[in-house]
């Protein structure tokens, strides 16, 4: 948070806390990116009544094609910039790689949550590292490296085998090479053009977890249950949240930390915290990102408020109570792949015989075209017991070839 501070509620239906309204017109909530987590924060919105103003360049962007405006320039064009804060009672983002000086413009105009510092450090992960270093949460061993003496170092501190990563820009395993041995590790920094990266060790994991917060302006934070996640090839493929899929004690853990990475960055809005846990039971923290996540989508159909429901309230200075989980849940990723057969012939996917299994929730986020690790929609399965939605979500998981989990 930062710039013009805004803690006078921005009221649904036109008027703000602190006078008589002045119009019925609705108030607008801008978001700077127009993908699926956008388009999930418009629906939230416009639900609660809220007009909704989109800046990203795709005219076919998936948040956009639903919001009532759809600014359609880059990041950081000045004229974009100043349609959305004209237009806009206060704005959020919903992908990390958001421009921060854009941010910063905006903050001048209108209230922005998350603030462009909270933004600036999960960009970068030896920011992001040394922020969690400074909350006291334990990360992976890592070392940065942006010169060839760091890099040198770096073999030192026996950190091979490791991963290594570029230090902006990477989603979804993107922009990662896991190297076994110098050699390995000196070919992939050259191969990553020698860009700022950092070199982490590669932990034996028994399971990944990540946490979900909502913070106020004024401090207040709520935070949704600790979702056990299963990735594949670096991609989010799973997340279950019930009855016993995590032992309370690192539930505890896991929601501590995350709030205190919330409180160390002042942060304001809807924060997802990654944690890995190894097979000696103890935890570190993977990375954060400042904004709903992935993990967090079961929310929409297990919970009594959604990730976005809560961006929506940070956003507008609107009341927080902590949100209750009311059915057993599992979330499957759709990806591209999915509209594949076993010989990479196009298909559309059986969804009529997904949506005849009992508790299924289908989200798709209206991509036109699929492609092989492309996020294309969701699925949700909601029951009364993890046994429950375990034996559901896995006949959908047979039905659309998704492998078994
Ligand atoms: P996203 O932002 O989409 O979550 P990302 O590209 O930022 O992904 P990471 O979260 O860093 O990538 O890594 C992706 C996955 O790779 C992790 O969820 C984990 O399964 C594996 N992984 C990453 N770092 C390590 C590590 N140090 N040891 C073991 N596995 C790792
Ligand atoms: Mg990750």
């Amino acid at each position: 948070m930062s710039g013009k501070t805004q803690s006078v509620a921005l009221l649904p239906g036109g008027s703000s806390s602190n006078g008589p309204s002045s119009s019925a017109e609705p108030l607008t909530l801008g978001v700077m990116g127009g993908g699926q987590l956008g388009r999930m924060f418009v629906h939230a919105a416009q639900t609660m009544g809220y007009f909704t103003a989109v800046l990203d360049p795709d005219a076919q962007s998936p948040a956009g094609r639903v919001s009532h405006r759809h600014i359609q320039t880059d990041y950081t064009d000045p004229s974009g910039l100043k349609e959305l804060a004209a237009c806009s009672a206060a704005i959020t983002t919903e992908f990390e790689n958001v421009p921060a000086p854009a941010l910063r413009e905006l903050a001048k105009l209108r209230p922005v949550s998350p603030g462009a510092e909270a933004v600036a450090i999960a960009q970068d992960r030896a920011a992001e590292k040394a922020h969690f270093v400074k909350c006291g949460v334990p990360c992976a061993p890592y070392a940065v490296i942006e010169s060839a003496v760091q890099l040198e170092d770096a073999l030192s501190k026996a950190l091979l085998p490791g991963i290594l990563k570029t230090a902006r820009m990477g989603y979804d395993g993107k922009g990662q090479v896991r190297v076994k041995d110098t050699a390995a590790l000196r070919d992939a920094w050259q191969a990553l053009k020698q860009v700022p990266c950092v070199l982490e060790k590669m932990l034996s994991l028994e399971l990944e977890c990540s946490v979900i917060v909502a913070r106020g302006r004024d401090g207040q934070m709520v935070n949704f249950p600790v979702q056990r996640n299963l990735h594949r090839e670096g991609i989010l493929a799973v997340t279950e949240v019930y009855e016993g899929h995590l032992s309370q004690a690192l539930q505890q853990q896991a929601v501590a930390a995350a709030r205190s990475i919330a409180e160390g960055v002042n942060y304001v809005g809807v924060l997802c915290v990654e944690f890995f846990v190894l097979q000696d039971g103890s935890m570190v923290v993977n990375e954060m990102a400042p904004r709903p996540h992935n993990s967090g989508h079961y929310t929409l159909d297990a919970c009594d408020q959604s990730q976005f429901d809560l961006q929506v309230r940070t956003l507008a200075s609107l009341p927080l109570t902590q949100p209750r989980q009311h059915s057993a849940a599992i979330m499957i990723n759709l990806l591209g792949d999915v509209w594949f057969d076993s010989k990479g012939t196009m298909r559309l996917p059986d969804w009529a015989a997904v949506l005849a299994l009992p508790g299924t929730h289908l989200h798709l986020y209206g991509k036109t075209e699929a492609r092989k690790a492309r996020k294309m929609g969701h699925l949700n399965v909601t029951g009364v017991s993890g046994a429950d939605v375990r034996s559901v979500a896995l006949k959908a998981a047979a039905i659309l070839g998704i492998e078994a989990f």
